[in-house]
C-alpha cells in the first residue's frame, strides 16, 4: 500500500484527504518540486531545496519547514521500500484551503504539503537514440521561474507533441527558444554550449545548471544565449534535460534535423561526465 505524506502525516494514500476549498484545486494556487534518489543520495539535494525556498517566496506562502524536504523525501523512501531502488520524490505546497477569492487569505492559513515518491524506471534507450522534438510558440505565462502546479500551458503543448510522436516540446518567443515543456535546452555550434540565459521566461534547472558546471569543468565553453529558430541549421548538436532524464540527446527541432540526426560527441561525452557524478549515488 503507498504511503504518502501529507501536512505532517505519513498516511496510505487511500486515507488522504484535501478540502475542496484548497487553493491548490480552485486556483492553481501552489508550488512543487522534484528530487531523483539514485538508491543511496539524492542528487544535489540542495539545489532542490534553494529553488524551494525561493518558488515559495516568490508566491509568498510561509511553509518554514521547508529544509524538511530531505527528511520528508527519506521517510517516504523508507515506507515505500524504495531505499535501494531509484525513485523521484514529488513535493508540493499549496496556499491552503480558504474561501475562494483572488486575494490571499488574511490572516494566511496553513499550507497543504503533500508528498510523495515512486519508482523510476528509465528508458535507456532515449538516453542512447535521442528524441525528437517540437516547436511552437510558447503559451505559457511570464513567470516561468516559479515551479507552479499551473502547468496547463505545459501539459496542452507536451500533449500535441507526444500525439504527434514527439518526444518533447520546445517553445520559443518572438523566435528565441526557450526551454521545453518539462526541461530545459541546449545547443552545441561550432563547440560552444548554448542555452537560454535565466529570466523570468524559463526554469532554473537543477540538472541545466550542473550540466553547466560540468562542461565548463571539461573545458567546454558555455554561453548564456538564447539560439533563435532561424539559426536552427547552423546548430551541430542539442540536448534537454531535466531530473528524470539527466542529458536526452535530440535528433530533429521541428523540421529541422541536427548534426547528422545522431547525438552527437559534445552531448555523449556530458552524459558521461553526468553519470560519473550519480554513479556515486548509486547503492
Ligand atoms: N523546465 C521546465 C518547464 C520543467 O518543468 C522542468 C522539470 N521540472 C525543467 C525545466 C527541468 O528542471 P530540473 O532539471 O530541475 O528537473
Amino acid at each position: 500500500m503507498e504511503i504518502i505524506y501529507l501536512n505532517g502525516e505519513y498516511i496510505p494514500k487511500d486515507e488522504a484527504r484535501i478540502s475542496p476549498d484548497d487553493r491548490g484545486f480552485l486556483l492553481a494556487d501552489g508550488i512543487y518540486e522534484v528530487v531523483r534518489w539514485y538508491g543511496r543520495d539524492f542528487f544535489d539535494m540542495d539545489g532542490h531545496i534553494s529553488r524551494l525556498k525561493r518558488s515559495l517566496s516568490e508566491i509568498a506562502i510561509k511553509w518554514d519547514e521547508y529544509p524538511s524536504f530531505p527528511a520528508i523525501a527519506r521517510k517516504l523512501l523508507e515506507l515505500n521500500d524504495l531505499e535501494n531502488k531509484e525513485a523521484t520524490i514529488y513535493l508540493q505546497v499549496t496556499r491552503g484551503a480558504a474561501k475562494r477569492s483572488h486575494t490571499y487569505p488574511y490572516p494566511p492559513v496553513s499550507p497543504t504539503v503533500y508528498a510523495f515518491a515512486s519508482e523510476l524506471v528509465t528508458d535507456e534507450k532515449i538516453a542512447v537514440d535521442g528524441i525528437r522534438v517540437m516547436l511552437k510558440e510558447d503559451i505559457r505565462w511570464s513567470r516561468c521561474d516559479i515551479k507552479s502546479i499551473a502547468l496547463l500551458g505545459n501539459t496542452m503543448s507536451f500533449q500535441e507533441a507526444w500525439s504527434n510522436g514527439y518526444g518533447e516540446c520546445a517553445f520559443h518567443r518572438d523566435r528565441l527558444i526557450t526551454e521545453c515543456s518539462h526541461s530545459n535546452i541546449f545547443f552545441i555550434r561550432d563547440g560552444v554550449l548554448l542555452t537560454h540565459p535565466e529570466s523570468n521566461f524559463i526554469l532554473s534547472g537543477i540538472t541545466r545548471n550542473n550540466t553547466i558546471r560540468i562542461a565548463k569543468s571539461n573545458g567546454i565553453t558555455v554561453k548564456e544565449e538564447a539560439v533563435n529558430t532561424g539559426e536552427l541549421e547552423k546548430v551541430d548538436e542539442s540536448f534537454v534535460t531535466n531530473t528524470r532524464g539527466e542529458i536526452t540527446p535530440v535528433t530533429s527541432i521541428g523540421d529541422f534535423v541536427i548534426g547528422n540526426g545522431k547525438p552527437g560527441p559534445v552531448t555523449i561525452l556530458l552524459q558521461e561526465k553526468f553519470r560519473n557524478e550519480t554513479a556515486a549515488l548509486k547503492h
